[in-house]
């Protein structure tokens, strides 16, 4: 029991399902769900509708904490390195290597380690 999550959904107890129904016999009552994993919202939400009640109860006090955009974000030569692969073999021609940064403005293609692609920390980006 203690290694199942809760939905984070504010009506997910509000909505009529029958493996929401749990308690003893004489005292079911709708529960909000309770699973090992979750597919929507990082793992928060059962459903996207619930993802959906979260956000309108909540999603405005969260991008005010967060931080709030008040001017557009800028694609530049600085912040336009994405990761990418190449999945198969007639992709990798002349011997170009399976994973590369691709820069989004420049075009410009530089390879990468296979260690490199999977670190999420690693980025050829120096701006925003
Ligand atoms: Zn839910």
């Amino acid at each position: 029991m203690s290694n199942l999550k809760l939905c984070q959904g504010t009506m997910c107890h509000t909505y009529h399902t029958q493996d929401r129904v749990k308690g003893p016999k004489e005292n079911k009552t709708n529960q909000t769900r309770r699973r090992s994993s979750f597919y929507y919202g990082n793992g928060n939400f059962c459903s996207l509708n619930c993802q959906n009640d979260w956000f309108n109860d909540f999603g405005d006090k969260a991008i005010d904490h967060f931080g709030r955009l008040t001017e557009p974000k800028h694609l530049t030569e600085e912040n336009a390195w994405e990761k990418r692969q190449r999945h198969y073999s007639w992709q990798r021609e002349n011997g170009e290597p399976r994973y590369f940064f691709y820069n989004g403005v420049t075009k410009e293609q530089r390879p990468l380690t296979e260690q490199q692609y999977d670190d999420s920390n690693y980025t050829l980006n120096t701006g925003e």
